[in-house]
């Protein structure tokens, strides 16, 4: 199994996945000629994908879909109550080609099988993801709200991880955001910092690596965030960031 986060954060989330046999897109945060190029980057082109699979409505994860299936031909996988709450976005347009799966249901995709986990983050019907092929397991774990009881065990079963690690409490206390979005980012809907990351992934004793994903600009850093996650886990486990602006890298699980 291979993986690339083509851009990760609250600009914009887009993931490839590759097992199998199998091509996934996780998100569709990023416009179409930049996804098209980054992919192309690795050799990858976007209209061979096999799914595009959508965790929530948030923009930064949604705004693009309409147009990678109407340019790409790419079959959109979907909760009802995610493309319902979306489709008054003005990007999204008329769509065809769309699969529904229930938020906590098994997707299966050729001899790939997604898990999805439902998620307290404050979307109508959030989704976090474990891809299971080839004996392995990759989580797609972001956008969570707070670390909620079914993530332990999840992550416990994982080989590799796109893990959230949004924000660092002294940078977002002491920075620009006004007290709202202070309030919603740490309450129990919002986004888990780089602490409650690196605690959560003391549960992942099979992992080989972890990628730092959608990290806040304002109220973050990745020197940071590293920092954070290496002072709790120790030397023992990979890590590595995803970019708010190019692609992270080829990552095999
Ligand atoms: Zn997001
Ligand atoms: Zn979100």
């Amino acid at each position: 199994m291979l993986a690339i986060a083509l851009q990760s954060g609250s600009n914009g989330n887009c993931i490839y996945v590759e097992a199998n046999g199998a091509r996934l897109l996780f998100d569709a945060g990023i416009c179409g000629v930049k996804a098209e190029q980054r992919l192309r980057s690795y050799s990858r082109e976007i209209r061979k994908v096999d799914a595009l699979i959508i965790s929530h409505d948030h923009a930064d994860h949604i705004s693009y879909a309409g147009v990678y299936q109407r340019k790409f031909g790419l079959p959109i996988y979907i909760t009802q109550k995610t493309l319902q709450k979306a489709e008054g976005y003005s990007r999204l347009g008329k769509l065809s080609n769309v699969n529904y799966f229930l938020a906590g249901e098994e997707i299966r995709l050729g001899n790939v099988f997604v898990q999805t986990i439902r998620t307290p983050h404050d979307a109508v019907d959030g989704a976090a993801f474990v891809i299971c092929a080839e004996g392995k397991k990759l989580g797609i774990l972001t956008d969570l709200g707070h670390v909620f009881k079914e993530l332990v065990p999840a992550v416990a079963s994982l080989d590799a991880v796109f893990i959230e690690s949004n924000y660092d409490p002294g940078l977002l206390a002491g920075g620009p955001y006004p007290e709202f979005l202070k309030r919603r980012i740490q309450g129990p809907n919002g986004h888990i910092s780089n602490k409650e990351a690196a605690e959560l992934l003391q549960a992942g004793i099979n992992l080989k690596w972890a990628c730092l994903s959608h990290l806040s600009e304002k109220n973050n850093n990745p020197g940071l965030a590293l920092r954070t996650h290496r002072e709790i886990l120790g030397k023992s486990l990979t890590f590595y960031t995803a970019s708010r602006h190019r692609p992270s890298g080829k990552f095999t699980v």
